[in-house]
């Protein structure tokens, strides 16, 4: 067969892989009594083994202490959300009062909006990138309209530049050249989800700043993915998801970033009682007084099972380190991409940018030949228990994550692919 090479060559791979271990931290889905090649961890990662102990952990306070948990729990309740904010900081690049992790993504936007989308008739606009996340466009567009203005006018959708959906540099230098006067606020995505492309933080965040537009970022597909350096790159704000690359379970309680330069500004905020300063929170008075850092934008005491598995999930991003994981991520995506441009230009064409530094570890694939032959694909993978996602019209996402896939995984989607392709 033609692809032996290529499994010979993955399994050398893996052979020789320092991080073939951290595999075995994670329960890998079963199809038909072999382990599944599962590359959705851009839509939801796996389960690290751990993550069951520290929910089981969090049970058995409960069942033992009740209300007493909130301070005699192995780990305490009332600080629960403390127990993953130097991990955090880690992972984006931040000091850690800039991090904490919260509710979920979209509601940590719309509360990072309200601090830090303030329109005024000269400056009303929110750009975005067209095609954006729906819950994301849906939150700007009801921002925009909240405040009395108009989406049609105020909501600025850049268009992708480059043939395969992407955005160049230059479509920003343009954006903010034009209409950097009239823009409040700028939200980009990290990664973007469909296309895979992965931004400038660093100089788009120049380029907004400049402008005098305050920017933040939606890393749901960044967080785990890439190396961040949030402070230093130096957004007014960041929000993500820990359930994709962060492996913390579905409906995982999601993170939040306010860059130290807000930490202490009388900035105007929904408040709630969990973000009133610390040491001060129980004597219950009537007026508000924030915690310094992110911290000062909860409302509500942590929800400890939703953190749970994300405690688990850290540990192994800690022990991995996101400079070496990011390394190991550029092998494997890059081994895909290999393969496809050998074996499989028939069958696919790559949208996603080629150079690693625009890229996370997710590939977007169109399948030749339209919407049914990439569903007919798709599902022929599926049912061989190749696992990507498939976005209309005709786009599979193959995302290969650095801490569970391996180089076999890919030889697998490949081979099935092939076979596939030679049968179309
Ligand atoms: C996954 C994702 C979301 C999901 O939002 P939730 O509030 O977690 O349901 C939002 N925005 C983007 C860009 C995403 O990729």
């Amino acid at each position: 067969m033609i692809l032996e090479a290529l499994q010979r060559e993955a399994t050398a791979r893996d052979r020789d892989d320092a991080f073939a271990g951290l595999r075995d931290e994670f329960r890998i889905p079963q199809h038909q009594g072999r382990e599944q090649h599962y590359f959705c961890g851009n839509s939801l990662g796996l389960m690290p083994k751990a993550a069951a102990e520290m929910v089981q952990e969090v049970i058995d306070d409960w069942a033992q202490l009740a209300v007493e948990g909130h301070f005699k729990a192995q780990h305490s309740w009332m600080h629960y959300h403390t127990l993953v904010r130097d991990a955090l900081a880690h992972m984006v690049g931040a000091k850690p009062v800039e991090v904490v992790a919260m509710n979920t993504l979209s509601v940590n936007l719309h509360l990072m909006m309200v601090s830090f989308y303030r329109p005024s008739a000269q400056r009303p606009a929110i750009l975005i990138e067209a095609g954006a996340f729906p819950s994301d466009r849906h939150a700007v567009e009801s921002q925009i309209r909240f405040h009395g203005f108009d989406p049609e006018r105020d909501l600025i959708e850049l268009a992708a530049d480059e043939a395969n959906g992407t955005l160049s540099m230059e479509a920003f230098q343009r954006a903010f050249a034009e209409h950097g006067s009239r823009i409040a606020l700028a939200l980009l995505p990290g990664v973007q989800y469909r296309t895979g492309q992965a931004l400038d933080i660093g100089a788009i965040t120049a380029l907004a700043r400049q402008a005098g537009c305050a920017i933040g970022f939606d890393l749901a597909h960044s967080f785990g993915n890439i190396p961040l350096h949030l402070h230093d790159h130096g957004p007014d704000f960041a929000v993500w998801c820990h359930y994709k690359y962060g492996n913390a379970g579905p409906g995982a309680v999601a993170g939040c970033f306010v860059h130290e330069r807000h930490a202490r500004a009388d900035l105007p905020r929904f408040a709630g009682w969990w973000g009133h300063e610390a040491g001060t929170r129980f004597l219950m008075g009537p007026q508000f007084i924030p915690a310094p850092g992110a911290d000062g934008w909860q409302l509500s005491n942590p929800p400890v099972l939703a953190m749970a598995p994300l405690r688990a999930s850290l540990a192994l991003f800690e022990r991995a380190g996101m400079a070496t994981l990011r390394a190991k991520s550029e092998r494997l995506t890059g081994f895909l991409e290999q393969a496809i441009q050998q074996h499989l230009t028939t069958a696919l064409e790559i949208l996603t940018p080629s150079e690693p530094a625009r890229r996370g570890c997710q590939l977007s694939l169109r399948v030749r030949g339209g919407r049914d032959q990439g569903l007919a694909l798709f599902e022929y993978l599926v049912a061989q228990g190749v696992l990507g996602d498939w976005r209309e019209p005709d786009v599979i996402r193959i995302s290969p994550a650095p801490l569970y896939n391996n180089f076999a995984d890919i030889a697998g989607f490949v081979e099935h692919t092939a076979a596939w392709a030679a049968r179309h």
